[in-house]
């Protein structure tokens, strides 16, 4: 179960970033496109009482083209506030405006998105393009990693979540340094001096092992230690088991920083860039390694390329689809304006440029001009025909080697099959 979760979630996250990538790409022709991000607490007759008066300042607007767009996006978006009492549980997001479409032609778009978390703030917001910065900062990874940076003078403890950094504390050492006092013996001076590094590193360790462990979901979320500083120090707190068992098997790399204080923190992530999309990339890298080694078999259970996957779900035979996340196709359904005739295809979508213009020449019974009557992204499409079959999916990124080759070699559309159907 816990798996089809993962998935599920995955999947929504993915569609939620693809309506965002949409909508970044709408453009009105002048400071007329609308934002309205509404919170779960506030009251709808607050949010029209301030649309009724921001039409009224429409008249202030010079241009008539760009009152005109204003004043319709705030009617539009007034009719269709009417359909709620209050928002919903998640509060809400609504997109409205005349969006460019080529040459001189618009188009009077309204989006309205019930977000995955809640929304933390009041916007209206009048301007060229759509706000869409509190929706992005959803899409961030909602994982955590344990941050600590090391040296015998000092230590700072932190958290990264998604991509921000969050200090929480500093711990400074007793060490004393490496010129004794006089009178001192240099064994004893240095057996003091060990014997102080290795309550420092232990201090250390209890500190951020309280913190980190604290954490809330601490076993579903929290992913690993990153540990910066010189050497050796990073090593030998890494090595003597100074971090509670479950952070010491989590430490996900060591790495060299030249500050130890706060401002390491943010030197430590930066040094650990590509350990933590490798973290990421595993799953990804686990599943297109399976499709590779099926691949290679005499008797593989290894599918690609549109028709042969297509054919595969539609007969249930495919037990994980491997969806490349840079596929961007539609898959359309055409028809004759004259007679029955239908057919469907994939096509790739470019951006900027919209199925509508798309030359679809003639029915190939009766000449009559053919006509869009549908269109599914085609990830969306598979998806469905996954679902059916309670066949997993899978969406792979192209930063690495393995999901590169799914886009550049197989169409980015691949699948691990249940049985061999000859297709
Ligand atoms: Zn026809």
């Amino acid at each position: 179960m816990a798996e089809v979760t993962e998935l599920d979630t995955a999947r929504k996250r993915y569609e939620f970033k693809k309506t965002l990538e949409k909508l970044a790409e709408k453009e009105g022709s002048g400071t007329e496109l609308i934002t309205i991000y509404i919170p779960p607490d506030k009251q709808i007759f607050d949010v029209t009482a301030q649309l009724r008066d921001e039409f009224g300042q429409c008249s202030n607007i010079k241009s008539k083209q760009t009152r005109t767009n204003v004043q319709s996006a705030i009617s539009s978006i007034l009719s269709r506030l009417k359909y709620y009492n209050r928002p919903p549980e998640n509060g809400m997001a609504i997109f409205c405006g005349s969006i460019k479409l080529g040459g001189d032609r618009t188009t009077l778009d309204c989006t309205i998105i019930e977000p995955p978390e809640p929304v933390g703030l009041y916007m209206y917001r009048c301007s060229s393009h759509f706000e869409l910065e509190p929706l992005m900062a959803m899409l961030e990874e909602k994982v955590v990693y344990g941050l600590i940076v090391i040296d015998r003078r000092e230590a700072y403890i932190g958290f990264l979540r998604g991509n921000r950094i969050e200090p929480m504390s500093g711990v400074t050492s007793t060490v004393p340094g490496k010129q004794r006092k006089g009178g001192q013996s240099a064994m004893r001076f240095q057996r003091l001096r060990l014997i102080a590094i290795n309550e420092f590193y232990k201090k250390v360790g209890d500190r951020a092992s309280e913190i980190f462990m604290a954490e809330k979901d601490f076993f579903e979320r929290f992913k690993g230690v990153l540990i910066g500083g010189p050497t050796p120090t990073k090593e030998e707190f890494a090595d003597g088991d100074f971090l509670h068992h479950e952070l010491q098997k989590r430490i996900v790399g060591l790495f060299d920083v030249s500050y130890t204080n706060e401002s390491g923190l943010a030197e430590l992530v930066d040094a650990a860039q590509d350990a933590l999309r490798g973290v990421e990339v595993m799953k990804e890298k686990q599943v297109m390694d399976r499709f590779f080694k099926e691949l290679v078999k005499d008797d593989g259970l290894a599918a690609y390329g549109e028709e042969s996957v297509r054919h595969n779900l539609e007969v249930g035979a495919v037990d994980i689809l491997l969806l490349s996340s840079v596929l961007r196709k539609a898959r359309v359904r055409i028809e004759c304006q004259n007679c029955d005739y239908a057919e469907e295809r994939t096509v790739q979508l470019e951006p900027g440029k919209s199925l509508r213009d798309m030359e679809l020449g003639n029915c190939e019974k009766c000449t009559a001009p053919l006509f869009l009557a549908d269109e599914t992204d085609i990830i969306d499409e598979l998806t469905e025909l996954a679902d059916a079959s309670s066949t997993g999916v899978r969406i792979i990124s192209d930063d690495f080697e393995e999901g590169a080759m799914l886009y550049n070699a197989f169409g980015g559309i691949a699948a691990i099959l249940r049985y061999r159907t000859g297709y």
